[in-house]
C-alpha cells in the first residue's frame, strides 16, 4: 500500500538530556498523508464492516474510515443488541445470509452467553453482547490486515465525472487524502454520495426517528413484565413522566440481569448542531423511561441502576438514489429482482411518528430481496452503497435496514466492486456476481428444529 509520510512536525531542538523534552512546532507547509488502496470503505457498522472484511478476502487492499473512535457503527456503539432479519420467518427459520456472518456467530458463539438466539413467534433474532462483538470486529479487521482511519469525517470528496477518485479526510491528527478505485458508502447517511455531490433521498413527511438505547443493570428477569403490559401501563402513565414513545421495548439479555431498553423517540436531523441537541435529549428521554420503569415495575427494575447509555440511535436520515428504488410493493409480494444480492423477511418497521412506529410482519414462507439497483448510485461508476443508506421508499427501507440484510449488502458491495475493477459498477456480469453471493440468494439450510 503507497503509504507517504507527511513531514509535519519541525523538531526545533534535538532535546534536553536534562528534562527529556524537545521544543516542536507544526510545519506550516505540512500536506496530508496520502493513502492508496484498492477498495476504501466508509463506516464501519454492520453493512462497513462486511464490505471491508469481504474485499480483503478477495485479495484487496482495503482502507476502512469512520468519524467514530471505535469500529463497529451502531451494532457496537450505539448498543443495538439484536441481530434481526437473518433469518426465515417462524421459528424454524433457515438463516438468509452467511460468508462473514458465519464466522462472526462462530467466534461470538465460542464465548460465553455472547449469543442467544430467539425463536419468536415471528422469527429467530440472535442476541449479542456488544462489547464481544466490538472486539471481533477490531480482531477480525486487525488479522485482515485492512489499514483503518478512526476519527476521520470526510471534507471532501474528489470526483472526475461518474468516478470517485479520493477523499479528503480530517482527523484530530491531521489531515489524511485516501485514493481507490473503488468506494463504499456505508455511512448509513449516504455522506460519501451527498459529499460527491450525488443525488440523494430524504423523507418528503414525517422524519423517522431515532432511539436512545440504554442498558440498565441490576434487575430480576424473573419479573420482567410482557410487552402488552407495559405498552398499557405506558399508555396510562407516559404522559405522567413526560415519555415521548408509547409502544417501546424492553428486552432482557438472558442470564446476564441486564435488560436494553428501546424506549425512546428522538429526532437524527442532519445538521450539526441540531443533531448535537438531540443527542443530549435523547438521554434525557432515557432517564424519564427508566424513571418509569422502576416505579411502575419495582419487581424488576426496583433496584435498577443505567450502565451504559449508546451512541444515538439512526434509523433513516438520507440515502442514495440508486439505479433502483426498492419499494413496499416488491417488499410485500417478495419479488425477486433480476439482480438480486440479498434478502430477509423482517417486517416493516417505520417509525415515523413520536409515539409509535408502523409494524406490519409477513407470512412464514415470505422472502423479500435487495437488488443490486438499490445499492448504486444512478451518477457514480465506482462507488456502492450498503447498509441503511440504500435506495428504497421508506417503508421499504424499514424492513431491509436491519443487520441481517445490511451484511448481505456490504458483502455484495465488495464483490460489485471487484468484478468493476477500473470498470463500472453499472456493467458487471450480475450473474458473475451473484453466484460469488449464491449463498445469501438461494441456499437454504435444515430448519432448527425438524
Ligand atoms: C435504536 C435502534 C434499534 C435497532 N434495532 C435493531 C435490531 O434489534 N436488530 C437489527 O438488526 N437492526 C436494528 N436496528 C437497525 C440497525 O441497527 C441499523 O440500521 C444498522 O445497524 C445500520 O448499519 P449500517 O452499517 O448501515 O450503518 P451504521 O451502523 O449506522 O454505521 C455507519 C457508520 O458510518 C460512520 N459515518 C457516518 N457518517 C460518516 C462520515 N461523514 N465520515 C466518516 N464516517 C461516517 C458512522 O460513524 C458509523 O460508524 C436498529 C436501529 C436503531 C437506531
Amino acid at each position: 500500500m503507497g503509504l507517504a509520510h507527511s513531514d509535519q512536525v519541525q523538531p526545533e531542538s534535538s532535546g534536553d538530556p536534562e528534562t527529556g523534552t524537545r521544543t516542536v512546532r507544526r510545519d506550516a507547509n505540512a500536506r496530508a498523508q496520502r493513502v492508496s488502496c484498492d477498495i476504501c470503505v466508509v463506516g464501519s457498522g454492520a453493512a462497513g464492516i462486511s464490505a471491508a472484511l469481504e474485499a480483503a478476502r478477495l485479495g484487496r487492499k482495503v482502507v476502512l474510515v469512520d468519524g467514530m473512535a471505535t469500529l463497529g457503527g451502531q451494532a457496537v456503539n450505539s448498543i443495538i443488541g439484536t441481530f434481526c432479519g437473518l433469518y426465515s420467518n417462524g421459528t424454524h427459520g433457515y438463516q438468509f445470509t452467511h460468508g462473514v456472518v458465519d464466522d462472526m456467530f462462530a467466534s461470538l458463539g465460542a464465548i460465553d452467553k455472547a449469543l442467544f438466539y430467539r425463536h419468536g413467534p415471528v422469527t429467530t433474532v440472535v442476541y449479542y453482547d456488544e462489547v464481544a462483538l466490538g472486539r471481533w470486529v477490531e480482531r477480525s479487521v486487525l488479522e485482515a490486515g485492512i489499514t483503518v482511519i478512526l476519527g476521520a469525517v470526510m471534507r471532501d470528496v474528489r470526483r472526475n465525472g461518474r468516478r470517485v477518485e479520493a477523499l479528503e479526510l480530517a482527523t484530530r491528527y491531521g489531515d489524511v487524502i485516501v485514493e481507490a478505485t473503488g468506494f463504499v458508502d456505508a455511512t448509513g447517511d449516504a455522506a460519501l454520495a451527498w459529499q460527491a455531490g450525488f443525488a440523494c433521498r430524504e423523507s418528503a413527511r414525517a422524519p423517522v426517528y431515532g432511539t436512545q438505547m440504554v442498558v440498565v443493570e441490576n434487575i430480576d428477569e424473573a419479573n420482567h413484565p410482557g410487552r402488552e403490559e407495559m405498552a398499557a401501563r405506558m399508555e396510562e402513565k407516559g404522559d405522567a413522566y413526560g415519555l415521548v414513545r408509547r409502544n417501546a421495548v424492553s428486552f432482557v439479555i438472558p442470564g446476564r440481569g441486564i435488560a436494553a431498553l428501546n424506549m425512546t423517540h428522538t429526532e437524527t436531523p442532519l445538521e450539526p448542531l441540531a443533531a448535537s441537541r438531540s443527542a443530549l435529549e435523547g438521554k434525557e428521554q432515557a432517564d424519564r423511561a427508566v424513571k418509569f420503569l422502576m416505579e411502575q415495575f419495582p419487581a424488576c427494575f426496583g433496584r435498577a441502576r443505567i450502565r451504559a447509555y449508546g451512541a444515538p440511535g439512526i434509523r433513516q436520515t438520507r440515502w442514495i438514489v440508486g439505479r433502483h428504488q426498492l419499494t413496499l410493493d416488491e417488499v410485500r409480494s417478495g419479488v425477486r429482482h433480476p439482480d438480486a444480492i440479498g434478502r430477509t423477511a423482517w417486517p416493516v418497521e417505520l417509525h415515523d411518528t413520536g409515539s409509535g412506529y408502523v409494524w406490519q410482519t409477513f407470512g412464514e414462507d415470505h422472502v423479500h430481496y435487495v437488488p443490486l439497483g438499490s445499492l448504486v448510485p444512478e451518477e457514480g461508476d465506482n462507488v456502492v452503497a450498503a447498509g441503511r443508506c440504500i435506495d428504497a421508499d421508506l417503508a421499504a427501507l424499514s424492513s431491509v435496514r436491519v443487520m441481517g440484510p445490511c451484511m448481505a449488502m456490504g458483502a455484495a458491495a465488495a464483490h460489485a466492486l471487484d468484478l468493476a475493477g477500473s470498470g463500472s459498477v453499472h456493467q458487471i456480469d450480475i450473474a458473475a456476481l451473484q453466484a460469488r453471493v449464491s449463498d445469501n440468494i438461494d441456499r437454504q439450510d435444515a430448519p432448527w428444529r425438524a
